[in-house]
């Protein structure tokens, strides 16, 4: 790409026009490092820009550094088109709608109105690639968050290794499964090994409930489901996804005391002790025998040797 394309897209960054009344921080950049990172992580690979949980999650991360205030990602979403560069693209029937700033201000309206928006295709190219992206990324951050500048950039780096980690995790499931990983070879530090775990079972399951199959993922990317461990990690030390299962959070509590468990062809055990016991069991007891939600490609599927060693250490009969 030719340098005279970037530097026109540089200083079109270092011109956005800003709403810098009443403390609010500056949504148009933040949503630009979103949508950066995503591509980054492979997530947008084609120049489509769905505003979806994901893309909120990550704006989320960004907005909670530097302000208390209520983040609304549908502002920037809207009127990032403004900007000359940043295209929005309707939902069949909605073409008009468009053109109505008032009626797009929340998240939901966004989702309904607008299929996806999309970037100058020169811009979008300079984003694929590994230099020029990074050129953006710091303009973006040196003319808006000067005085912020280390925490954006360390949040970067934090939401950087978290990726690595997952994308390494993934890579495992090539090897032959081990229960137990010895703790004193983990190097990677916890909070990025937490999160890391987390996004990849959740996008392995889909952010829904393997058990019951509840699915509530909210406009922000909060989830009412989490990344639960077969094999605890402070037994196992195992961060494999095949030791990982997503639940809600009733049936990770379940899970982890022993009242279901999975046998080996992936149906839920219920403990007898649930078995007629109040007039609430039902939540668990109907869940007896019915198939758990596996991932789409086997290769993730939960290990035997971890399910065995949950029926035999946690499972209460
Ligand atoms: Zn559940």
């Amino acid at each position: 790409m030719s340098t005279n394309i970037l530097q026109k897209y540089i200083r079109k960054m270092e011109k956005l026009r800003i709403d810098r009344a009443r403390g609010a921080a500056p949504n148009k950049p933040l949503l630009l490092l979103a949508v950066i990172e995503r591509i980054e992580q492979g997530q947008i690979p084609e120049n489509k820009i769905v505003l979806s949980p994901e893309l909120a999650e990550a704006f989320l991360k960004y907005w909670s550094k530097l302000t208390d205030r209520k983040p609304n990602i549908a502002m920037p979403f809207f009127h990032l088109k403004s900007e000359g560069f940043w295209h929005l693209h309707p939902n069949p029937g909605y073409e008009t709608a468009l053109g109505v700033a008032s009626q797009l201000k929340t998240a939901s309206r966004i989702r309904e109105v607008i299929a996806y928006a999309s970037f100058d295709d020169e811009l979008f190219l300079l984003l694929t690639d590994t230099h020029d992206r990074e050129v953006i990324r710091q303009t973006l951050v040196n003319t808006y968050f000067a005085d912020f500048k280390q925490v954006i950039e360390s949040l970067i780096t934090e939401k950087q290794q978290i990726d690595k980690y997952r994308r390494s995790l993934l890579r495992q499931v090539k090897h032959t499964f081990s229960s137990l990983q010895p703790l004193a070879q983990i190097k990677t530090e916890k909070p990025i090994r937490t999160a890391g775990f987390r996004r990849a079972i959740m996008r392995i399951y889909n952010y829904t409930c393997a058990v019951c199959q509840l699915y509530v993922l909210t406009l922000d990317g909060e989830s009412i489901t989490e990344a639960a461990h077969i094999i605890p990690f402070k037994v196992s030390g195992n961060n494999d996804v095949r030791n990982g299962i997503s639940l809600c959070q009733l049936h990770h509590w379940s899970f982890d005391r022993g009242l279901i468990s999975v046998d080996r062809n992936y149906k839920v055990i219920v403990s007898e002790l649930m078995l007629e016991r109040g007039p609430t069991e039902w939540t668990l007891t109907t869940l007896r025998d019915k198939p758990i939600l596996l991932p789409e490609h086997d290769e993730f599927y939960p290990a035997q040797d971890a399910l065995a060693w949950h029926r035999e250490e946690i499972l209460r009969r």
